[in-house]
């Protein structure tokens, strides 16, 4: 695939007039890019250290996600804590943030549940992951899922195939391709689900490799 040719929404966007992390998500804190503001009780914009060369990029926040206000701090993300322990990778040193900042849910009795950004979404929000990167200039940004990926390289990009590589959009931080820790939570049969959990782990050792070099 021409990679060159079909960088996404995120990277050809005109980025925010921000000169750090924390100056920008003051901006998006009173985003209305899209309607997802309106039923989420806060933004959950990315978090983790300004000099981090590995930014981690998942879907949307989840409910607890939504309740904190950080990234990654429910099952999804204890489950990615400890593949990237396994891996030797150190979340501490990782900026971790999402295609979409906002929870986007179906109320069902007292839960909300997860419902998919559609296409529209992920491209106004990357509005925002395109400024966390260019305020970052990571060495290496890793694609947790369909959703990052489509935020990051466009529609033309597809998980299954491009799965464990690490792709060279041109003028654009590389991107290493991989799934959202979320799938493997799904993955009802147990030899399966412990197959893509290595390939996971082995997933984000590339990226700890990479971002040693
Ligand atoms: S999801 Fe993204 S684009 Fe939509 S309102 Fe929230 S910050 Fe803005």
């Amino acid at each position: 695939m021409n990679i060159a040719a079909s960088v996404g929404p995120a990277l050809a966007l005109e980025v925010a007039d921000a000169q750090s992390i924390a100056e920008l998500r003051h901006q998006a804190e009173g985003c209305t890019r899209c309607d997802l503001y309106r039923n989420a009780t806060q933004i959950v914009f990315g978090e983790g250290p300004g000099a981090a060369e590995i930014v981690l990029v998942g879907e949307q926040p989840g409910d607890q996600e939504d309740v904190t206000g950080r990234p990654f701090v429910g099952p999804a993300g204890r489950l990615l804590d400890a593949c990237l322990e396994e891996a030797g990778l150190d979340r501490r040193r990782c900026y971790v943030t999402n295609a979409v900042k906002h929870f986007k849910f179906t109320p069902r009795g007292k839960r909300r549940l997860h419902a998919k950004p559609n296409a529209g979404e992920i491209r106004r929000c990357a509005w925002w992951l395109g400024a966390e990167l260019n305020i970052l200039q990571p060495k290496l940004v890793v694609s947790l899922g369909a959703s990052a990926l489509y935020a990051l390289l466009g529609p033309k990009a597809k998980l299954t195939p491009e799965r464990g590589h690490i792709l060279h959009p041109a003028n654009h931080p590389p991107v290493l391709v991989t799934i959202h820790p979320s799938f493997l939570l799904r993955v009802r049969d147990e030899a399966e689900r412990h197959r893509l959990h290595l390939e996971f782990v082995s997933d984000l050792h590339k990226a700890a490799e990479f971002g040693a070099r």
